[in-house]
């Protein structure tokens, strides 16, 4: 069960539920759980071997962090987060997101830069392959640059913000993205970079907002449903 290969075997409950949680939140953000996927508590309790209440301790931490849905008397399952969700998501990382490029501006180390520079060519790797594999892995490392922005910006409180909004923002992009579409603008990633080497946070965090508008841009947000019969049929 690859579901299982990196979870820790410590004794302690709690670490086991933060262990689960993280392992299934992998597996959320990466599709290999699709939307609508049922998680009872006694399935992934005899999975992980734990108790019900350690599997259901996890579960809560992902319901809090929007990646799970519970149902009374249905259960947990995987979100489907609807495209105003979507918008509601990307609204909030326009809010926090030019903050943080100011606050890393001011904190950036030559040693970070140096990762930073590691993480955009491991990206670029991901997105000139083009199978279904890697395409998920490109998703989840251009996430990862925006959560390397965050701990560079030294606000605990903020870097919580931004794993939830980052996680959420992947099961989004996996969702409605189109396909063949890169999920951030990987030129954009190293721009960025590059104004906060120079100091320049103005102009950083103008283009980290202009960057969040695109990633925006490239989903389907447009509802299916609700299209009036009228307007489709309409002659003239
Ligand atoms: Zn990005």
């Amino acid at each position: 069960m690859t579901l299982l290969e990196k979870t820790s075997t410590s004794p302690d409950p709690e670490d086991r539920s933060m262990a689960i949680r993280e392992t299934l939140r992998n597996a959320i953000i990466d599709r290999r759980l699709a939307p609508g996927t049922k998680l009872s508590e006694a399935e992934v309790g005899a999975l992980f071997d734990v108790s019900r209440t350690v599997a259901r301790a996890a579960l809560q931490m992902l319901t809090f962090e929007g990646l799970v849905k519970t149902e009374r008397n249905r259960g947990a399952f995987v979100s489907h987060p609807s495209p105003e969700e979507a918008r509601q998501i990307f609204a909030s990382r326009r809010l926090i997101e030019p903050g943080i490029v100011t606050a890393a501006v001011e904190r950036i180390t030559r040693d970070d830069i140096a990762r930073f520079r590691e993480q955009l060519i491991e990206e670029e790797r991901y997105i000139n392959d083009r199978g279904p594999a890697a395409r998920r892995a490109e998703i989840k490392a251009s996430g990862d640059f925006h959560l390397m922005l965050a701990s560079v910006a030294g606000n605990a409180i903020l870097q919580r913000f931004m794993d939830e909004l980052v996680a959420r923002s992947s099961l989004v992009i996996a969702l409605y993205g189109r396909s063949g579409v890169s999920s951030c603008g990987h030129s954009e990633h190293f721009a960025i970079l590059d104004l906060i080497e120079r100091g320049d946070a103005k102009r950083a965090a103008d283009l980290m907002l202009h960057h969040i508008d695109h990633i925006e841009a490239d989903l389907d947000l447009q509802p299916k449903q609700g299209v009036a019969l009228r307007d489709v049929l309409a002659t003239g």
